[in-house]
């Protein structure tokens, strides 16, 4: 006799043959139905197999049980359809060759034991086949994550509570296998180890020493006392950070040279002009009778293009040292006393057009002086400078804007077209020409002196009634004003 699961399998593949071979056109769902047919009855046939098997070994008292293992088969694979039809051929059967349980209960109580039976082993398929739809539920979703993450560029590590390897991608694992020589050496457990101690979210950059290979690490605590971690390869972003910091140390370097070879020709430049000056001062003055009145014009023009030469090498000497030599002389600037102390300087200025300079409440800078003494300087003596036929009036102002202070010196001089009101910060650039003196720098020392503390400067202004420059300096450089 052959073993119950031979009998099952030859009737699942009859009933198979019998559907595929079949001439009738069968849409699927009679095709289902047939198959949860065939399979019911094919268990209810094994089912009896066994009863028969077992009663031949027990006797008469062998068990109806001998079916259920059946009646789980026919639903794990055909459905709760296939489950019912196979307790209910199953049922037919036994009744029919083993009287049931050969009762003399009265036809009631039979048709009851029938009916629990029946619902039993309908109970039985449905559970069955629940639990067969939530294994292959569990199975689809297992396989689409692994899909997912083995598709994700990042390196995903799962790190179990007792701090081993539980789960790695692809990704992770080329990347540790670069990284590391070994999946997890000991350097990057050292570093994940507060992660998991401390149950702290942690992201850092990693550097293995062998392989001078470059990640970012981002390390998560997850709910069963482990960490997931997040591999990132970030090579290319370090060598083009790397590329760049050398790029700013030559440029910085060049800027410096640069700045040195300016300083030194201006500053060796000077003697030998002040010795041409001070001849040809001497020569208009001792022999300027045998000159003759051209000549002595001829002179006057030489020394007053000397003069401005001299000008002009002073404001590029202070434009070359506007920044970097009293960086270490930073402290508190208060541009109260600076303004004061301008004042002073621009006294005979003032006096001798009748101008007035006022200021409000400034808050105090934390800078150098001088530089501060500087940019006030260059702003007031061009608000003079370049007045106009009106007393010159100068009023300075600070105010806070978002995150930075900013200072106004408001003139009512000649203004500037708009068109000009940015050039005018570049090296030498003058509008006014020749008839009002300047080398066209002091704007330019200016932007150097305000962009060095983190701030910027610009105009506005309208021709023929006044302009106003406005400088920031950031807020952390700016001690407000204490109110009296
Ligand atoms: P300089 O005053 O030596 O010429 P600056 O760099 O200080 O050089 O100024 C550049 C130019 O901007 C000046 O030549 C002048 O034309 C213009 N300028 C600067 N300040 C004012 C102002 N307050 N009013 C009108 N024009 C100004």
């Amino acid at each position: 006799m052959l073993p119950a699961h031979s009998h099952l399998g030859f009737a699942i593949a009859l009933t198979q043959v019998i559907v595929e071979r079949s001439a009738i056109a069968m849409n699927s769902t009679l095709r289902s139905r047939l198959q949860s047919l065939g399979l019911g009855l094919a268990a209810a046939v094994c089912g009896a197999a066994l009863r028969f098997a077992l009663s031949w070994i027990l006797g008469p008292i062998a068990p109806g049980v001998a079916f259920v293992p059946f009646v789980i088969a026919a639903a794990w694979w055909g459905g709760v359809g296939a489950g019912t039809i196979a307790t209910t051929a199953g049922l037919g059967l036994a009744w029919f060759f083993f009287g049931l349980a050969a009762s003399q209960n009265g036809f009631f109580a039979e048709a009851a034991r029938v009916f629990l039976l029946l619902l039993a082993g309908w109970g039985i398929s449905w559970l069955t086949h629940s639990l067969r739809q939530a294994k292959l539920r569990a199975e689809q979703e297992r396989r689409h994550a692994a899909t997912i993450l083995a598709s994700v560029t990042d390196g995903l590590i799962g790190l179990n509570s007792e701090f081993r390897l539980a789960y790695l991608n692809a990704a992770a694992e080329n990347l540790l296998k670069r990284a590391c020589g070994d999946p997890l050496g000991e350097p990057l457990r050292s570093k994940l180890r507060p992660a998991m101690q401390g149950r702290v979210k942690l992201s850092f950059e990693f550097r293995d020493q062998k392989s001078n290979q470059w990640l970012e690490v981002h390390a998560y605590p997850d709910d069963l006392g482990g960490l997931s971690v997040l591999l990132r390869d970030i090579a290319e972003r370090k060598q083009s950070e790397q590329a760049m910091a050398e790029a700013n140390r030559a440029l910085e370097r060049s800027n410096a040279e640069l700045q040195q070879f300016a300083y030194v020709a201006a500053h060796d430049l000077r003697e030998p002009l002040r010795n041409l000056m001070s001849h040809s001062e001497l020569i208009v003055e001792r022999h300027g009778d045998a000159l003759g009145e051209e000549g002595r014009e001829l002179m006057n023009t030489a020394v007053q293009g000397a003069r401005r030469m001299h000008a002009l090498i002073d404001d590029l000497l202070i434009y070359c040292q506007a920044v970097g030599k009293d960086d270490r002389r930073y402290g508190a600037v208060d541009c109260d006393a600076v303004l004061s102390f301008l004042r002073g300087n621009f006294s005979p200025m003032l006096a001798e057009c009748g101008g007035k300079m006022s200021w409000g409440q400034l808050p105090g800078l934390y800078a150098s002086e001088s530089q501060v003494i500087q940019v006030f300087q260059n702003l007031i003596g061009n608000a003079l400078k370049y007045r106009s036929d009106k007393p010159p009036l100068v009023q300075i102002s600070a105010s806070v804007r978002a995150d930075e202070w900013v200072f106004a010196i408001q003139d009512n001089g000649i203004g500037i077209a708009s068109q000009h009101q940015e050039e005018i910060f570049g090296l030498f650039r003058r509008l006014h020409g020749r008839d009002i003196p300047g080398t066209g720098l002091g704007l330019a020392i200016c932007k150097r002196i305000v962009e060095h503390y983190g701030g910027r400067i610009w105009v506005e202004s309208e021709e023929g009634v006044g302009s106003t420059f406005y400088f920031s300096f950031p807020e952390s450089r700016v001690a407000e004003p204490v109110s009296s």
